[in-house]
């Protein structure tokens, strides 16, 4: 049997450990931050049909500049937005905001380069750091995995990093970030400011995203996906906006056709159904308020979060927690936190029946 060290890898991924959430068949799965809810039947019915339509055309290479699909995305985050609307040549998307990041990398990082983050934060960032030969690095937080204006100028002007990365809300941790703390690192930094929004929309309602901050700003892009609230995670379709000329830029690293004919035909037909596809967020807000509420009960101590998920202190044995859960169809995430775990905010049923297991597991 071969083994991956007998192989000529490039020397930097030697001994690097892939992403791997792992994938169970449990009943419920709390893990990875989907959208648990099914997607709605009319939604599959209109998506199927756009992707019949697709299939018929597949004997051709698909529109490379993505342009249906980049109108619809300009208008979704324009109504969120409607006070500095995006314009379709200031969108981006790849096969997830995962290939949106790595795009990023390719055209701002690489070998020689550096980016800069604040851990505990998502996982693929370094991922995609290591994969792209870009250098990680890092800088901390302040108290309760917050991010204070002055820490980030601080930490920019210290590192002089060629990309900063903000994950807002970030994930593991569910903590806000202050568009204060963004226009802060933008004014710091000479190089790329990348706000990853994989949670926008589950931030409290009449908050400002840091797409109201791309006006006069071109070294911004802020990155989205349709895996989360959306409830298209399977699709994947992930997208960022920012100024014509860094987009510009991302043209030079993708893979021509990068997104398939039924990709972009799936994502236009679920642009379409948005407030259809998007009408369960409030009740995945008010499972997340329940257990931000419910958990300090169990004996547990729950992170502030604005996202889909929340992570809690005060677990003795994360593993054997997670085990606990899992022998009852139950997987949640251990981040590697030191006495945290972070669930997923699910259906009323599925939050209930892992609180309900949660409590009455002997401790
Ligand atoms: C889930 C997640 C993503 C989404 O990745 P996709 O490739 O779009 O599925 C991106 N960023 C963060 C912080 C996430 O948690």
């Amino acid at each position: 049997m071969t083994r991956l060290d007998d192989l000529p890898i490039r020397d930097d991924l030697r001994g690097a450990t892939p992403y791997g959430a792992p994938q169970r068949p449990v009943r419920i799965q709390l893990n990875v931050n989907e959208n648990t809810h099914p997607v709605p039947e009319a939604v599959v019915a209109h998506v199927t049909a756009a992707a019949e339509r697709a299939v018929r055309g597949v004997n051709r290479y698909p529109d490379r500049e993505f342009t249906e699909l980049r109108e619809h995305l300009a208008s979704y985050l324009s109504a969120a937005e409607p006070a500095d609307p995006v314009t379709p040549d200031q969108v981006w998307a790849a096969n997830g905001s995962n290939e949106v990041i790595q795009h990023m990398l390719q055209a701002f990082g690489g070998p020689g380069r550096r980016m800069l983050g604040f851990p505990p934060t998502y996982s693929m960032h370094s991922i995609i750091a290591a994969g792209t030969g870009t250098e990680w690095i890092t800088a901390e937080r302040d108290a309760d995995f917050r991010i204070s204006p002055e820490t980030v100028r601080s930490a920019i002007e210290r590192a002089q990093p060629d990309i900063v990365v903000l994950c807002a809300p970030n994930n593991p941790t569910g903590t806000p970030l202050g568009l204060e703390t963004i226009e802060a690192a933008y004014a710091a930094t000479t190089g790329i400011l990348l706000v990853d929004e994989a949670y926008a929309e589950f931030m409290p309602e009449g908050h400002r995203s840091a797409l109201s901050l791309l006006p006069g700003r071109p070294r911004l892009a802020v990155s989205r996906t349709m895996s989360k609230a959306f409830a298209f995670a399977g699709a994947r379709l992930g997208y960022l906006a920012a100024d014509p000329a860094l987009i510009d830029a991302l043209r030079l690293v993708r893979l021509p056709y990068h997104l398939s004919a039924i990709t972009q035909a799936a994502a236009v037909a679920a642009l379409q159904q948005a407030p259809t596809m998007l009408a369960t967020v409030d009740a995945i807000r008010t499972q997340r308020d329940r257990l931000l509420a419910e958990l300090p009960a169990l004996g547990y101590a729950p992170h502030d979060s604005w996202a889909n998920f929340v992570l809690f202190g005060g677990v003795d044995d994360p593993a054997a927690t997670f085990h606990y859960l899992l022998e009852r169809d139950i997987l949640i995430r251990d981040v590697g936190l030191a006495g945290h775990l972070r669930v997923t905010a699910g259906t009323e049923a599925e939050t209930s029946e892992f609180l309900e297991v949660l409590g009455r597991m002997p401790r």
